[in-house]
């Protein structure tokens, strides 16, 4: 929160600057964004639209909870005029060089300008915020906002675009949250449990009324261990869960490790298919965009646990 705020006011100091700044760019003079993930980058462009020139560093199948950034990702990072991350910790990796940069820069991270109230507490590090937010549509409304809210600052003859796309873009984002609810509301109170890769899903199971386990801890940076996946495996046979989900973004073997633990107890659980958790699908699919990426993450997880 204290960065976002720091990040509106260097913004007053990048509007002075951004006269010079097109002068160096030969291309098009169009303010230049970088984000890390790809939702991120999905509302940028949403609200910037041919406005704005948008880079996402991650790109689909990347997690950013262990990526690092390379020599051109700095590059970029250093020419650009907005960066835009989650923050609350989701790029670990890069949080010493995205605060580096912060100091001469508009850097704003995007998820801790949701009100603290509203975020949940990482279950392994005491001190931190879950930073998987955009797992809750009313919360990534915020996201959205901020992103709204730092255009409009950084190039005021053009709010009023900015601004209209914004509106247009929450009012889907409240359609959206209404048809995952809805399909939630297929299963029953009990029927509502979701297994995955890893602890991503917590603001989703809060929104949405579904008890989560993930295998591996809230970052991907932890190992699932043997007892984990045995743990586990008891449940799903005590509980009669019919399906558990991988990941996109993180690797199959642990799923796959917790599927055998279930049959070696003479039970079977299903791959209920492929979710996109921290990162989003292919750009060229609809699962490349947030709205289809929660489309596709509800659709398939209410199939699976239906036995549809
Ligand atoms: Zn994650």
């Amino acid at each position: 929160m204290k960065r976002f705020t720091q990040a509106i006011l260097l913004l007053s100091v990048l509007a002075l600057a951004l006269s010079a700044c097109a002068a160096q760019a030969p291309d098009s003079g169009k303010l230049r964004v970088v984000t890390t993930i790809g939702q991120i980058a999905d509302a940028a462009r949403i609200i910037g639209g041919d406005l704005i020139e948008v880079t996402p560093l991650m790109g689909p199948g990347v997690d950013p909870h262990l990526y690092v950034a390379s020599e051109g990702d700095v590059t970029t990072l250093q020419n650009a005029d907005i960066i835009f991350y989650n923050g609350l910790f989701l790029e670990a990796q890069m949080d010493n060089i995205l605060e580096q940069i912060s100091e001469y820069k508009t850097v704003v991270p995007v998820a801790e300008s949701i009100p603290a109230d509203r975020l949940l507490a990482s279950p392994i590090y005491p001190d931190e915020h879950d930073p998987h937010v955009w797992f809750d549509v009313q919360l990534w409304r915020y996201v959205v906002e901020a992103v709204r809210d730092t255009l409009m600052a950084a190039e005021p003859e053009n709010a009023a675009t900015f601004e209209a796309n914004a509106a247009a873009y929450l009012a889907e984002l409240d359609t959206l949250d209404a048809y995952v609810r809805s399909q939630a509301e297929r299963l029953s109170a009990e029927e509502r449990v979701l297994i995955t890769a890893h602890d991503a899903f917590n603001y989703f199971g809060r929104a949405y009324g579904f008890e989560v386990m993930g295998l591996q801890g809230i970052s991907t940076q932890s190992e699932a261990s043997t007892s984990d996946v045995q743990q586990l495996a008891n449940t799903i046979v005590e509980r009669q869960i019919p399906a558990v989900f991988i990941e996109s973004s993180v690797p199959v073997r642990t799923v796959e490790a917790l599927q055998e633990a279930v049959r070696a107890q003479g039970h079977e659980v299903a791959i209920g298919g492929q979710l996109f958790s921290d990162a989003m699908g292919d750009p060229a699919t609809a699962e490349g965009t947030y709205l289809g990426m929660v489309r596709h993450n509800i659709d398939t997880i209410v199939g699976a646990l239906l036995g549809e």
